[in-house]
């Protein structure tokens, strides 16, 4: 799929295959409308596979009094458990207390209660110190009271993605990565007319007509649409994870605490058998245009958190196999402390021009509403007929016998109808999982051949998260990556070997552990 395959003419073009960008595209495209999603890099390749995991309704946004905010990402979180199951999950919490830092437990209780209200059940309780210290082995006893325990959910942030956008795809959108919006022409009404996109890959430009631009393109919507309002800007604030082999440190929930330093709110979750420790939040002063990544003084800051509150654990930041850093796109007015900035979402409108960003991750949805609500009067009816192809309908009876349950399962959830693709054109023998790891390496193969994979990078970081849970980004199975993967990826022997060094290059220049790059700095 290239330029040459788009058609001259949409109903709406969207930039930005982050989620609001995939959450827009899956609504328009239900609406019935024609629409191109593009991309400037891959597919989730910005914040969305860089986030904390969780559909949540965010407790700490109950204590700055966002009822509403919370309220609607409540309602959210538990639309998608139902509508994706397998893929967000439910997942238990626990937050101890102390008696001389961090919120009072009856503040917390009083805060569950509406949570528990909000989401229309209860659920949330309370631990007594001795049951504390029970569920939460190794924490410190010094001043605790008790532990509160609720439910969020959890979600592969970039399958999500992709799920969006390929579920649209089969209803009929079409989605381009390595594309880029570089300007939006008008009629002399001074009305949105066409689009000017770029391939990234060999630099072709060309025009696209379309009704209506929907710019979600995160950290960058003010390149392609300056704030419209006087000292209210795009601040972006970098978040870090480090994450950890599971067998360091396992856990059943996530131990939810307050950092000693700034009293803001960091996790320690397990996810895909890895547990991750996170975040930061912090001006991202590094260059916009590549790739961001934790510095020391931030793996530093998490492990401070760490030891404060399991004091006995003999863990430093040298034992994380992978840290990932991401940019949040906070709108912001008056530059308050980063944790005090709002994390709800705007629309700005400008004559078919429509732009959304900020907000979180659980509730794009009620983005793309918002987006697509502004958009209304320059749309013409839907006219879009249905998919060009029909998805063949497939039953559980014609899946192989020797496909464990569990995989299956992940493949439905992850994959949706497409999982029914997987299981009948994919050898039973590669319906196994990559060693310590849960991805299978059907996945891989499958994500090679038809989800727009560029280069390593996006089959390994993205689409199969393996290089985040594996020493070294997985350098040690590329070789079988490329025997299993060689038929599907346009690339000779040459260009393969290319491509495992420049995975590796970017792997230990963004995802590697701060402590253990080569020559690492601040980088602040
Ligand atoms: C560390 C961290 C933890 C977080 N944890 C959570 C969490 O647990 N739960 C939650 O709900 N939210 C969380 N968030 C927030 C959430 O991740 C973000 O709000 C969300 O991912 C933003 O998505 P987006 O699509 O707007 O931006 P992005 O994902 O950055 O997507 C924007 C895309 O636009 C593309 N683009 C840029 N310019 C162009 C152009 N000209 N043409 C085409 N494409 C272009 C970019 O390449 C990019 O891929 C977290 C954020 C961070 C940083």
């Amino acid at each position: 799929m290239n330029l040459s395959n788009l058609k001259n003419e949409y109903d709406i073009v969207v930039a930005g295959g982050g989620i609001t960008g995939a959450g827009v595209f899956h609504e328009a495209v239900n609406r019935g409308f024609r629409v191109l999603l593009v991309e400037a890099r891959d597919f989730a390749g910005g914040t969305s596979s860089r986030s904390s995991k969780m559909v949540h309704g965010g407790l700490r946004y109950l204590k700055q009094g966002k009822f509403l905010l919370t309220r609607t990402a409540v309602k959210e979180r538990e639309r998608l458990i139902k509508k994706y199951p397998g893929l967000v999950c439910p997942l238990k919490f626990i937050l101890p207390v102390f008696d001389h830092y961090g919120p009072s437990r009856s503040s917390l209780k009083a805060g569950l209660s509406i949570y528990s209200l909000m989401a229309g059940k209860k659920q949330h309780k309370s631990y007594s110190r001795a049951e504390a210290i029970m569920k939460i082995p190794g924490i410190r006893q010094e001043n605790l009271v008790s532990a509160v325990g609720f439910m969020d959910a959890q979600v592969d942030d970039a399958r999500l993605v992709m799920r969006l956008i390929y579920d649209a795809c089969h209803s009929g959108g079409t989605a381009l990565n390595y594309t880029k919006v570089t300007g939006v022409e008008r009629n002399r009404n001074k009305r949105v007319s066409a689009v000017t996109v770029s391939d990234e890959s060999c630099g072709t430009c060309v025009e696209i007509k379309t009704k209506v631009f929907i710019n979600a393109t995160g950290v960058f919507a003010e390149k392609l649409h300056p704030s419209p309002m006087k000292d209210f800007h795009i601040r972006p604030l970098r978040g870090s994870h480090l994450v950890f082999p599971g067998h360091c440190l396992p856990l059943d929930r996530v131990i939810s605490f307050i950092h000693p330093q700034d009293l803001r709110p960091v996790f320690l979750f397990p996810w895909e058998g890895s547990v991750f420790l996170g975040t930061t939040d912090v001006d991202h002063d590094q260059d916009m245009n590549k790739e961001p990544f934790v510095t020391p003084k931030e793996a530093d800051y998490l492990m401070e958190g760490l030891r404060y509150i399991l004091p006995g654990i003999d863990l430093g930041p040298e034992d994380s196999i992978c840290s990932l850093a991401g940019v949040r796109p906070v709108l912001s007015k008056k530059k308050v402390a980063t944790s005090k900035e709002s994390r709800e979402h705007v629309v700005w409108k400008d004559n078919g021009l429509v732009t959304v960003t900020g907000g979180k991750l659980t509730t794009f949805g009620l983005l793309a509403d918002d987006a697509l609500k502004a958009a209304k009067p320059y749309l013409p009816a839907p006219s879009f007929d249905g998919p060009a192809q029909k998805v063949k309908p497939f039953h559980e009876k014609q899946i192989h016998p020797d496909i464990s349950i569990k995989s299956k399962q992940r493949l439905w959830a992850r994959y949706g109808t497409a999982a029914g693709t997987i299981f009948q054109n994919y050898d039973p023998s590669l319906f196994y999982p990559v060693e310590g790891t849960n991805a299978l390496w059907v996945e891989i193969c499958y994500a090679a051949e038809h989800e727009q994979v560029h280069n390593l990078s996006d089959l390994l970081l993205r689409r199969v998260r393996i290089g985040l849970f594996l020493p070294r980004g997985g350098k040690h199975l590329l070789d079988k990556v490329e025997t299993l993967c060689q038929n599907f990826l346009p690339w000779d022997t040459d260009q393969w070997e290319i491509e495992k060094r420049n995975y590796i290059k970017e792997w230990n220049a963004c995802y590697s552990p701060p402590q253990k790059r080569k020559g690492a700095g601040d980088g602040e």
